[in-house]
């Protein structure tokens, strides 16, 4: 166990690294940040920050001889850049998780072999591919870029074989998985944390909203018929046991074909759609991270209260600044922002979320703070 006082790397300075960094140094533990930009938002809450690319061998030694632990706050740190690290500390999540999770191939294909249902899927790696590969699919398609895709980014619609080869194309001829387009019922997510010993705690099913590919909205209890909401977080849970996985993990599920399940993507890290598990759950998933990364045991997910979880993009900035008061006159919400200084359209700045008992009102609080900030 690797006890309070001790000091936690993070690879990676943005939002989910700086709330991690502030669970962390609320736990007694000091914290080190790797990341190249200066100023970051994890940056500016750690005990230290090293300037430095996550695949730099310098930096990766010095973090390492730093650090008692370290972890990392996004799927695209080199997987080697892990494996190094792991030779001479404990590094959540392992090395060979993240390797699939930054993949859609591999991802895709590790889901398929253990038995997870998903979208009808094909890799594609050259133009004939490509072409080939709508009809194989069968239907409307997504063709997205295998690594480095986030926010939708690095995908695109497609509807006939021409127009797949030259999404690939546009792609710059990179790795995709082209993927049938779903009719989706509703999107649902879990958070999970998984210890060393293969204990695991579930926090329950969110039901989110994207606009633009974008997570917007995330609800929870999702409103589904309960036994959905149970057999999500059952798969989740299977889903983390077949990557040996540890430390918290985000898995995406889409619901379609009359209430089925689909495993959509999995996310090696704190989840965007788990940041309400901060005001409404009696342990945090960034608690979770540092629970899992030192070996203690893990916190009880449990949901203490409804809530409603919007983003803030940096769209809300473009009359100036937001009216906040307004947002935080809304009785249940809070606010929380990331310590970013330049709010570009797009740009994940902050989130708030509103607690309270009816859902339905918890939604409209959340909703209608979002919308008084810019009113
Ligand atoms: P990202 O890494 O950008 O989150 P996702 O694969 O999760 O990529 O896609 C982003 C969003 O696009 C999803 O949350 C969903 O709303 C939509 N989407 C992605 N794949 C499909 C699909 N096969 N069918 C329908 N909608 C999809
Ligand atoms: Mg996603």
């Amino acid at each position: 166990m690797i006890l309070p006082g001790a000091t936690l790397g993070v690879v990676g300075g943005g939002q989910l690294a700086r709330m991690f960094a502030m669970r962390a140094r609320t736990m007694g533990y000091r914290v080190v940040v790797l990341e190249p930009s200066p100023r970051s938002p994890a940056g500016a809450v750690a005990d230290h920050q090293i300037e430095a690319p996550y695949d730099d061998a310098e930096a990766l030694r010095d973090l390492a001889e730093q650090c008692d632990a370290v972890t990392t706050e996004f799927e695209n740190v080199p997987a080697d850049a892990l494996r190094a690290l792991a030779a001479s500390l404990p590094v959540t999540p392992p090395a060979h998780a993240v390797a699939i999770a930054q993949d859609r191939i591999l991802e895709k294909e590790h889901l398929q072999r253990s038995g997870f249902p998903t979208a009808p899927f094909v890799p594609v790696r050259t133009r004939a591919d490509a072409a080939a590969g709508f009809a194989t699919v069968g239907g409307p398609a997504i063709l997205k870029t295998s690594r480095f895709g986030y926010d939708g980014k690095g995908q695109a619609s497609v509807s006939d074989a021409a127009s797949t080869a030259a999404a690939f194309d546009e792609f710059g001829g990179r790795e995709c998985i082209l993927e049938r387009r779903l009719d989706l019922e509703v999107e649902l997510s879990v958070v999970l944390a998984r210890g060393r010993d293969g204990a695991v705690a579930a926090f329950p099913a969110g039901e989110n909203r994207h606009v633009g590919g974008i997570l917007d909205l995330t609800v929870v209890p999702a409103r589904v018929r309960p036994p959905l909401a149970g057999e999500a977080r059952d798969l989740a849970v299977a889903v983390a046991e077949s990557l040996e996985y540890v430390g918290v993990l985000g898995v995406e599920l889409f619901v379609a074909g009359g209430g089925r399940l689909y495993v959509n993507e999995v996310a090696p890290r704190p989840h965007n759609s788990g940041h309400y598990t901060i005001d409404a759950c009696a342990c945090d998933q960034f608690e979770q991270q540092v629970r899992t990364l030192c070996g203690l045991p893990l916190g009880d997910p449990r949901l203490v209260t409804p809530a409603a979880m919007v983003n803030l993009l940096g769209d809300a900035w473009r009359q100036g600044e937001p009216r906040w008061d307004r947002a935080l006159a809304v009785p249940g919400v809070r606010l929380h922002l990331y310590g970013k200084s330049e709010a570009r359209p797009g740009r994940k700045m902050g989130h708030l979320t509103a607690v309270g008992t009816d859902i339905d009102r918890v939604v409209a609080a959340a909703e209608g703070a979002r919308a008084a900030l810019t009113t």
